[in-house]
């Protein structure tokens, strides 16, 4: 009986423990599922916040934008000028320091109009961030490589009538008004016009046309009504337009909003070039890679009626080119220029500066002092590799357009 009872006794104990066994498991299970659902819950709550904000914003009414004209009252009131209309006087919040309003500033008022609830940062300009303004650009000829023919080019339509408008006028003959710079990404034309504003001793006034159809949406025509009356000031100036294309496509049809803009900014300019008469002084370059698209009216005479082409270097220019962006680094007897050249055919100028760079890097990483002539063949695979853009052949039916192509 005993024996039976003790019996009894080790499985409840046995039942028992397995039970407590169990319980802890679920316990810990149940533990780890709170703990997920604790994340959950920090993660929704932060989703809810997130979703609460965007509501607060898409529901929450515009501000309007007034220039502050005179603090009145010690700072209680002022009188903006609102974008809206009128003249306005009005509160202003107690969250704004009264010190830091000055007339001149640009605040936020409510959506009523009848306080000032913020302070506005200064809107940058967008013409002086549309142009970029260059005294004395820092390029000159010899460090281009293998346009020797272009340079000479460009001397005697661009520089040579700003160094000496005398001779074109004893002659009696006219400098074309705008040259087309037009080849394949990376072939130096930024460079050649920065090369012969330098050469010229004249002021370079550089912007990019795509940046009007991105950047500054609205403000195209009068950036390039400014960037006229820039170099006007500055003359003797050259204006660069980069990416010419972007403004001078040819349009089928003008329907959307942004085209119309696009067309605007092209309009502009076009009035801008045929209103330039006495142009001895001021000098237009353009640049595309897209030539076969541009627009007929930009090529007419009196706008860009010359047009020069930029190729891609050859196996001489290539040379050179290597020659220019090796100059400061040390190298090894080994490097053979004539070699990299053999072995970068259809490579532009930017890609054999990327080929020296990477060069470099190679020998740093191997903790060398001088650049061996391994580094450049692993360079010219990596470039090979790595060259986003691929040189493209571009048509011109320059006689169509009536176009004098040198
Ligand atoms: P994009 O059409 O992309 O504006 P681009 O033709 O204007 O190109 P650049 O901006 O003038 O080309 O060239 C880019 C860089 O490549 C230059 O700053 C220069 O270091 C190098 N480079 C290009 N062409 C030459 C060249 N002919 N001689 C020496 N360096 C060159």
């Amino acid at each position: 009986m005993s024996m039976a009872n003790d019996d009894e006794v080790t499985i409840t104990e046995n039942t028992i423990i397995r039970q407590i066994k169990e319980l802890e498991a679920e316990n810990a299970s149940l533990r780890s599922q709170l703990e997920i659902l604790m994340r959950q819950n920090a993660n929704l709550s932060a989703e809810l916040q997130y979703y609460k904000k965007e509501v607060e914003k898409l529901v929450s009414p515009p501000l309007i934008e007034a220039i502050v004209l005179e603090v009145l009252d010690e700072g209680e009131r002022a009188v903006v000028k609102s974008t809206t209309g009128p003249n306005l006087i009005v509160k202003i919040d107690s969250k704004i320091s009264k010190e830091s309003l000055k007339p001149g500033l640009r605040v936020a008022l409510n959506q009523r109009g009848s306080t000032i609830v913020e302070i506005l940062n200064e809107r940058e300009d967008p013409v002086a961030q549309a142009m970029e303004v260059i005294e004395r650009p820092s390029v000159s000829y010899k460090d281009i490589g293998g346009l020797s023919r272009e340079i000479q080019l460009i001397k005697e339509v661009v520089e040579l009538p700003l160094t000496k408008p005398g001779l074109f006028k004893e002659l009696g003959i006219e400098p074309p008004k705008g040259i087309l710079l037009y080849g394949p990404p990376g072939t130096g034309k930024t460079l050649l016009a920065k090369a012969v504003a330098r050469e010229s001793n004249a002021t370079f006034i550089r912007v990019v046309a795509s940046e009007f159809v991105q950047k500054f949406i609205g403000e195209g025509a009068r950036i390039v009504r400014e960037v006229f009356k820039l170099a006007r000031k500055k003359a003797p100036a050259i204006i660069f337009i980069d990416e010419l294309d972007a403004i001078g496509a040819k349009r089928l049809d003008i329907g959307t909003s942004g085209e119309r803009e696009v067309q605007r900014t092209l309009m502009q300019l076009l009035a801008e070039m045929d209103g330039f008469n006495e142009l001895y002084d001021v000098r237009i370059l353009a640049a595309t890679n897209r030539i076969d698209i541009l627009d007929p009216a930009l090529l007419r005479p009196g706008r860009f009626d010359r047009v020069i082409e930029i190729p891609a270097p050859d196996l001489d220019g290539r040379i050179e080119i290597f020659k220019i962006h090796t100059k400061k680094m040390k190298l090894t007897r080994d490097v053979d220029f004539k070699k990299l050249a053999e072995v970068t055919e259809g490579f532009t100028g930017a890609d054999i500066k990327a080929v020296c760079t990477e060069a470099g890097y190679n020998a740093l990483r191997a903790n060398r002092r001088s650049v061996r002539m391994k580094d450049f063949m692993d360079a010219v695979e990596f470039v090979k590799n790595n060259r986003a853009v691929e040189s493209r052949g571009i048509k011109l039916d320059g006689k169509e357009q009536g176009v004098s192509i040198l």
